[in-house]
């Protein structure tokens, strides 16, 4: 790998569909996990670049999934892992909507509860729902059962 001080970003433009960008070095794929957990369109290109330089010279993934508009609770479940992220909406090549992430008071349908014994965990097709207790660092409890969480990743689809 030559070390040169320009190396030039390059992925393919899409016409539709949703570019997440400024994702903490290393989590791409753990983001693309949330999106895929709202469901994936059967026909989306998927591009991921890891490990880029960022115009702020620190590293940071891109995540383009096409013919998908990420819904509001896969936002809300990427504001988790990665706070500072930011979640364009194209639409026919062009950027109609970009925001960063923001993390809500409530997460509701993405993560599992970890205890086993939670209403959500048994056979009633209850959807999970969890609190946003506390900011930094996140802390998350179980609106059913009052679990404590704080480590996301584990709890992920
Ligand atoms: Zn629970």
């Amino acid at each position: 790998m030559e070390s040169g001080p320009a190396r030039e970003l390059k992925i393919t433009p899409i016409r539709n569909g949703t570019v997440i960008d400024h994702i903490p070095d290393g989590l791409a794929l753990e983001v693309l996990r949330i999106i895929g957990g709202s469901g994936l369109h059967r026909n989306s290109t998927v591009s991921i670049a890891m490990h880029v330089r960022s115009a702020k010279q620190e590293w940071k993934d891109i995540l383009k999934v096409e013919n998908v508009e990420i819904s509001d609770r896969a936002a809300n479940a990427i504001a988790l892992l990665a706070p500072s992220a930011t979640i364009s909406i194209i639409r026919d090549f062009a950027v109609r909507e970009k925001h960063p992430v923001t993390l809500p008071d409530r997460i509701d349908g993405i993560l599992r509860c970890p205890n086993l014994e939670c209403i959500t965990n048994l056979t009633e097709p209850v959807e999970t729902s969890f609190e946003v207790v506390h900011h930094r660092p996140i802390r998350l409890r179980c609106r059913y059962c009052d679990e404590p969480v704080t480590d996301f990743l584990p709890q992920l689809p």
